[in-house]
């Protein structure tokens, strides 16, 4: 690789995250590559699978992915780390925000979320990633009433409650540090109080992603944009947890002619068909807007 691959010369710690819900298209290309160059030539850029929501991932698509990304010109240093391996992990972190009173069980169904939110009055029903905002019904419960419905086998999401997380942030204000942008303030109760560990699968994206950047030691987190709301979360939990704040840089989407997001659902070409069409990796870089 050469030096003009790299967008400046200091040394991050960068990570791309792909999830294995289907194959890997131009836009992981671009996101990937994103992520490398704003490693710096001397930086270290790893990669990671996030594969914990099982009723999505598939396991077939993981060893495909990483052949197609090896193809397309990727380096990666070390071990490819599995979120699906490390499930005891987020259960520590669970088990820290539940001894700190920051989480608790939330009994409700899609349904009740919906027609408790309607009836709530409020003005603002979604969350900045068009989630709808949980109306707080479970936070309410007493212990006796967690622990007969507990005890009943109720099965049960996981919240953080972000009123009294937010009492752990020293003054003035939740930010982070977006390259090209400055310091950037954050209002994590846009979201309500999120889901940290669902009912079918024992922990959530949030949790995940920001565990594992601080485990893995990631200084710069690149994603694209359409995550961008999200840091407001990660910096909170980042905060309560003592974790280490990275920086942040997003990358725009890719999109069609038509401008639509490319995904495999709208038809986006996958790697494997290009490959197959004899486009070489060179070829494959340079339609990513890849600079090479
Ligand atoms: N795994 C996430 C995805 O595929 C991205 C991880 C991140 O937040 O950077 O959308």
């Amino acid at each position: 690789m050469t030096a003009s691959l790299f967008s400046d010369d200091s040394q991050w710690v960068t990570r791309f995250a792909p999830s294995p819900t289907g194959s890997l298209h131009l836009g992981h290309v671009a996101s990937a590559f994103f992520a490398r160059q704003h490693a710096g030539q001397d930086g270290r850029f790893l990669l990671r699978i996030e594969d914990i929501d099982t009723t999505r991932c598939r396991e077939a698509l993981i060893g495909e992915m990483l052949d197609d990304l090896a193809w397309v010109g990727l380096r990666w240093e070390g071990t490819v780390l599995r979120q699906s391996h490390r499930m005891p992990l987020y259960r520590e972190t669970l088990d820290t925000l539940q001894k700190r009173g920051l989480i608790y069980p939330c009994f409700c169904t899609r349904t009740d979320v919906a027609r408790e939110a309607a009836a709530s009055g409020s003005a603002q029903h979604h969350a900045p990633d068009g989630s709808l905002i949980y109306p707080g019904t479970c936070r309410h419960l007493t212990d006796a009433e967690r622990t007969q419905r507990t005890d009943s086998g109720a099965p049960y999401a996981l919240r953080l409650d972000v009123k009294t997380a937010l009492l752990h942030v020293a003054a003035p204000a939740l930010t982070y540090w977006e390259q090209g942008r400055g310091l950037v303030p954050c209002r994590p109760e846009a979201f309500g109080d999120v889901v940290l560990a669902r009912k079918d699968i024992p922990a959530s994206y949030h949790l995940c992603v920001t565990h594992d950047d601080a485990a893995q030691g990631v200084t710069l987190v690149t994603r694209g944009e359409e995550l961008r709301a999200a840091t407001a979360i990660h910096r909170l939990l980042q905060t309560v947890m003592g974790w280490p704040e990275p920086v942040y840089a997003f990358h725009p989407l890719l999109r069609d002619a038509t401008g639509k997001k490319l995904s495999k659902r709208n038809g986006a070409l996958s790697l494997r068909t290009m490959r197959e069409a004899g486009m070489s990796p060179r070829e494959v870089r340079q339609a990513a807007g890849v600079a090479i």
